[in-house]
């Protein structure tokens, strides 16, 4: 290695970069199968008003973490999504209601806090002392055929054999591996808030589709003094959203109730609004020589169809399923797994990028025969149930290169695997 080294060195096989939720579940998932890992980075900050909704695949995997007890604890179950075409287009579109009885489940998925879910990925490391935990941040790597070195902000080293990047969208492990990002803007920001509200929502996530973007409510668990409860995801105009932050509270909260055509009744807002400026990132590859990268390292998208952490846990997913078994001193073996986690990679983060993409723009691009296709789509998922199934099918647990550990119950901690290592 070329680095020059003059403070305490730290050895592991796998170092994840990144303590957001895809690193804490990907130190969780590697650990799990007999590794020993490094997860390096400092805890992220709270987000206000975040939650996240996790489908059915992305729950298997919590389950085979052994978090998603302590997940559900804290979760509300989503057992149908409701949506609201909001547009004024010409075509009366009727609301398309899909759910999860349909698919015989019992819920679609589950709603919870970012924060508690980061909390509760990192007890669970804590309480198992799974993996060991560097909350220091990585300032430069240097790769090499034989593996990599981190140097931390505090001078300490990490060598390690491999390096799973979930260190976000601007990855320095993306950056020194050398691999290229496509980024676009949209010009919309993402305005996040918890809600109680008057009215129960049955746990049905509701989608009203606007011309500046979707407003979704999805159930929360309710808690004492408020049993109805929501997250809101609210895309607007850059303008729309510095304009709507200073208003008064009560003022907003009449217009979320009037927003939400009253189905909730009287809206309160809980606590902080989160805001966030929207945007997209693709990637050249997904991963090279001796860096895997996954999550919002490797893609960024709008918060639509609740699709960002249901990936970036198939990129887990999927990479230690591509892993399984590599001998890491076999660069020849080590090379051929990580083409393969690129090739999947590149199909389900493609083809998850242009329907948000696509979906966006026909509601943010006012032109007839696009708002008369999307129409259409509704009126066709209406009358037809089996289209309507297999398009659930898909967005709860993608059929096709679907990972182990979110496809069937998964072995018992320790690794039942086999590994080979030097
Ligand atoms: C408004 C909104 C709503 C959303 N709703 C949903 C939803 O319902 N369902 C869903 O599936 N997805 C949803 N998403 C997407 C989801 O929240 C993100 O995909 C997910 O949070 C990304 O997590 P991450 O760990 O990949 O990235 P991040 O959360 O960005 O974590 C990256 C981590 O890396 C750390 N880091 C950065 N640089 C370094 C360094 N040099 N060294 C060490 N560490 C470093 C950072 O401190 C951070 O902790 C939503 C997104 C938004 C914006």
């Amino acid at each position: 290695m070329a680095l020059e080294h003059s403070g305490e060195i730290l050895k592991t096989q796998i170092l994840v970069a990144g303590a957001g939720s895809t690193g804490v579940a990907a130190a969780l998932a590697f650990a799990r199968s007999g590794l020993k890992v490094t997860l390096a980075g400092r805890f992220p900050p709270p987000l206000p008003g975040r939650t996240v909704a996790l489908f059915e695949a992305s729950l298997r995997f919590l389950d085979a973490i052994g978090a998603l007890t302590k997940v559900k604890q804290k979760a509300c179950p989503i057992e149908a999504i409701r949506m609201i075409d909001d547009t004024g287009q010409l075509l009366p579109t009727p609301d398309l209601l899909l759910k999860a009885s349909e698919i015989d489940l019992p819920a679609l998925g589950l709603n919870v806090s970012n924060d508690e879910l980061v909390e509760i990925l990192l007890g669970l490391a804590r309480e198992r002392e799974a993996f060991d935990l560097v909350e220091a941040d990585i300032v430069d790597y240097v790769f090499d055929g034989a593996g990599a070195v981190a140097v931390l902000a505090d001078g300490r080293r990490i060598e390690a054999d491999f390096v799973v990047a979930a260190d976000g969208r601007q990855s320095r492990a993306r950056a020194v591996a050398g691999i290229d990002t496509k980024e676009w803007t949209y010009p919309q920001v993402a305005l996040t808030m918890l809600l109680s509200h008057k009215e129960p929502h049955d746990n049905i996530s509701t989608e009203f589709h606007t011309r500046s973007g979707p407003f979704t409510l999805v159930p929360l668990q309710g808690r004492e003094g408020a049993p109805h409860r929501s997250s809101l995801v609210w895309l607007m105009s850059v303008a729309d959203a510095s304009r709507r932050l200073s208003k008064p509270r009560e003022e907003l909260e009449f217009e979320l109730e009037d927003r939400s055509r009253g189905k909730f009744g009287a809206i309160k807002i809980e606590g902080g609004i989160g805001q966030f400026r929207m945007g997209g990132m693709r990637v050249s590859t997904h991963a090279t020589g001796r860096v895997a990268l996954v999550g919002e390292t490797c893609h960024v998208f709008p918060p639509i169809g609740a699709q960002g952490l249901n990936l970036s846990l198939r990129d887990v997913a999927d990479l230690e399923d591509c892993l399984a078994s590599v001998d890491f001193a076999n660069p020849r073996e080590l090379a051929h797994a990580l083409a393969r986690y690129d090739r999947h990679r590149r199909a389900d983060v493609g083809f998850r990028t242009l329907g948000v993409d696509l979906l966006n723009r026909s509601l943010i691009i006012p032109q007839l025969p696009v708002d008369l296709l999307r129409g259409a789509g509704f009126v066709i998922m209406t009358a037809l149930g089996p289209l309507r199934r297999a398009v659930i099918r898909e967005g709860v647990s993608p059929h096709l290169l679907l990972p182990r550990l979110m496809r069937e119950k998964a072995p018992r901690e320790g690794g039942a695997r086999r590994r080979r290592f030097a």
